[in-house]
């Protein structure tokens, strides 16, 4: 049996690999590809394909997918052979330089939002050399761009990329001034901690709601649920304890960090965390998390839920979405040390993500907004749907020092005996206490954005904070430069950005009632509780600028995201109608009624021998009112279903489908869940919530 540092990232085509496989020039020259973002020619790149074929080949594989993320929100991919005819009728396996750099897809079969005219079905698909190719199954796996033929983005990795790149271009202007002049790079780095729920297979396939939307759309709830707190890192389940041990296998071998991993709140729900990496790598890496998730469950005779909220009643499923910023020399720009107060460099990274995050909340809102999140972050769940920044008591009263002009004295207690244990041994404290509540906490050396739906891809929050980020660093930067007194300027500005943005610090406890009013009455914090009401606002002019001016997207390319990502928003929810509607009048209706029939025939045959029949006659009633509401109900949905579908402006249609269908939805989910608990067990036609939930014995 191999040893884990024996198989790990056995399947990635990864620097050990490059390093052993390519002539040291070329190598060398990767290498300022991947580190530097230096130009790669073609010599270069018929080498490395070479390279990466005859490691595939022997590691098995016949085919190779430029790999991509279209704006689906899930990968694509298109397999290709390495097979080549030769002259003699045979064959040999090829892999060109030209084929690993640029690959031909179909874009109009993938959403463009507008970016695509009908007529320009071509898109090309772009190597990323600073992601690694890796295998899966027979096939050599290539981490690409994926742009239209006029070159704007199609996907999600171009637009992180150029994030990425415009962060790096101002944070190394900021360091200039702080006479660093030997950081070659500076790269966000990501680590998401990614929520999910595992549930028996043939449960899974009694439920048709699960199946065509990925969360249950009727269910009353159990009498037993996350109530006791019983199950947060709670002991793991001998078969839920085989698949992670697989899992964690399958991740390792392509090279994912994959590191910790517990029971949540949620019965049957449960966590993996990675150790962080480079954001698009980390991106990619999730991307894989969550294919592997379903895949590996299936093996198992389970099924993996990503969706945000597959239970009403039971906390929802998140992705935090751990950000930090450093530098090619391994320092932590967001890195406070052991004396905040004296590390300028870093309360000025300090202050450009306060200001960037107060400047930018919507985008922040708007980054994570899906109809599937909507459950949580509109319900007020976790975390709420107002962006704002907890930093703990320790920095805020730094930075509360800088705003005053008042000198600072730490005298926060570092050291401390756990529950003043003798035995116990002493630790240093972290500089920060956990708040479990706040949508973007600062936790030591990095900061959290928990807002992110567990099956949506980290890109499009990351996208929002690098460039939010570096922007902000442009504007410090353009201030900055040439100034005469430098260190006196930097104390103006400091002041000056938390004095103005303060506003959206906050540690209190981001459910409470009282922070919403606080929120958006006093302080003017935007709140945004519903997807339809969030999107639009990307096309604000102010937003439409700042994407422009760090070259991350077109204004073209911000519609285009709107409008793809309302279309999906409505057609989630009528899909989820539509369902509705077909599980209530094949599945629903037909149960309650037999069991009403079942009830008056009793009540009926009580009634001929003169046995007091009193609760049959209650039940019954009960149930045919309750049959006559499902159908009303129903009825009223699908007008509303109806009603949505001739209109054609995007931004409407979303408001019509979240008051109309979406409520509708609703109403009918009420009347069937209350049939559920007045129905006998065995007429119910389908799981519930308790045989769901505790269905991974
Ligand atoms: P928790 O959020 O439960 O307290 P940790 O703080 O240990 O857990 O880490 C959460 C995640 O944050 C992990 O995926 C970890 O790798 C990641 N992380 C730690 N440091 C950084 C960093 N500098 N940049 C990005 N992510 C980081
Ligand atoms: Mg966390």
């Amino acid at each position: 049996m191999e040893t884990i540092p024996e198989y790990f990232g056995c399947m990635v085509f990864d620097d050990r690999i490059m390093r052993k496989m390519l002539a040291p020039e070329v190598y060398h020259t990767l290498r300022l590809t991947i580190d530097e973002n230096a130009k790669l020619d073609v010599s270069c790149a018929n080498a490395v394909a070479e390279a990466m074929k005859e490691w595939a080949v022997s590691h098995g594989a016949t085919h190779f997918t430029h790999w991509f993320q279209p704006l689906t929100g899930i990968t694509a991919e298109k397999h290709d052979s390495f097979i080549s005819p030769t002259d003699d009728g045979g064959v040999i396996m090829d892999f060109s330089g030209k084929e690993l750099i640029k690959g031909e897809s179909d874009a109009s079969s993938f959403p463009s939002g507008g970016l695509r005219a009908t007529f320009e079905a071509r898109g090309y698909t772009i190597w990323d050399p600073t992601s690694y190719a890796f295998i899966k199954g027979n096939t050599l796996y290539i981490p690409t761009a994926f742009s239209a033929y006029s070159g704007e983005a199609l996907d999600m990795k171009m637009p992180l990329l150029r994030s990425m790149e415009a962060l790096n271009r101002q944070a190394l202007r900021i360091l200039r001034l702080f006479g660093n002049e030997d950081v070659k790079m500076v790269r966000s780095s990501v680590g998401s901690e990614q929520e999910y729920f595992l549930i028996d297979r043939e449960v899974y396939e009694k439920r048709r709601d699960l199946i065509y939307t990925g969360r249950t759309l009727f269910g009353a709830e159990p009498p037993k649920g996350q109530e006791l707190s019983n199950h947060y890192e709670g002991s793991i389940k001998p078969r839920v304890e085989e698949f992670m041990k697989d899992l964690d296998r399958e991740l390792w071998k392509l090279g994912i960090l994959a590191k910790t991993e517990h029971n949540e709140a949620a019965p049957a729900q449960h966590e993996l965390a990675p150790i962080y990496t480079t954001t698009n790598i980390a991106t990619d890496h999730n991307q894989i998390t969550m294919e592997l998730l379903k895949t590996v469950a299936q093996r198992h005779g389970m099924v993996c839920l990503l969706h945000e909220k597959p239970f009403k009643g039971v906390n929802g499923s998140g992705k935090h979405n751990n950000w930090s910023i450093s530098t090619d020399q391994g320092v932590n720009l967001l890195s406070p040390g052991s004396t905040p107060h004296e590390n300028v460099q870093f309360l000025l990274f300090l202050a450009a993500v306060i200001k960037a995050v107060d400047d930018y909340q919507d985008l922040l809102r708007i980054s994570v907004a899906k109809a599937g999140n909507d459950h949580r972050l509109g319900q007020m769940e976790a975390p709420p749907a107002i962006i704002s920044i907890f930093l703990g008591d320790e920095i805020t009263s730094v930075i509360e020092a800088i705003e005053n002009d008042t000198p600072y004295s730490a005298e926060i207690l570092h050291s401390m005996r756990p529950g003043g244990l003798k035995v116990l041994p002493k630790f240093r404290r972290d500089t920060t206490d956990r708040n479990r509540t706040s949508p973007f906490a600062f936790t030591g050396n990095k900061f959290e954005f928990r807002s992110v739906g567990s099956s949506d891809s980290v890109a499009n929050p990351n996208i929002v904070l690098n460039s939010v980020v570096a922007d902000t660093l442009r504007i410090f930067a353009d201030r900055l430069e040439g100034v005469e007194n430098f260190e006196h300027e930097l104390h103006i500005l400091l002041r000056d950005t938390f004095r103005q943005h303060k506003r959206i610090i906050f540690n209190g406890n981001g459910y409470g009632e009282e922070w919403i009013r606080e929120a958006t009455e006093v302080r003017g914090l935007c709140r945004f509780d519903t997807t339809p009401d969030a999107l639009p606002h990307m096309l604000d002019e102010k937003n439409i600028r700042m994407f422009r001016s760090v070259g991350v997207y077109s204004e073209n390319e911000v519609r285009s995201r709107c409008e793809i990502r309302l279309d999906n928003y409505c057609k989630t929810i009528v899909i989820e109608a539509n369902t509705m509607i077909d599980m209530v009048r094949r599945e629903i209706l037909p149960a309650v009624e037999t069991a009403s029939l079942e009830l008056a025939r009793s009540t009926r045959e009580k009634e001929m021998v003169g046995i007091p029949n009193e609760y049959e006659k209650k039940l019954s009633a009960k149930l045919s009112m309750l049959l006559q509401s499902i159908s009303d109900e129903n009825d009223r949905l699908e007008e509303a279903v109806e009603a949505s579908k001739g209109i054609t402006d995007v931004m409407e249609k979303s408001m019509l489908i979240r008051d109309g269908v979406f409520f509708r939805m609703n109403k009918l989910r009420e009347a069937c869940d209350e049939a559920e608990r007045f129905t006998a067990r065995k007429y119910w036609p389908f799981p519930t919530y308790g045989d769901i939930l505790f269905s991974v014995k």
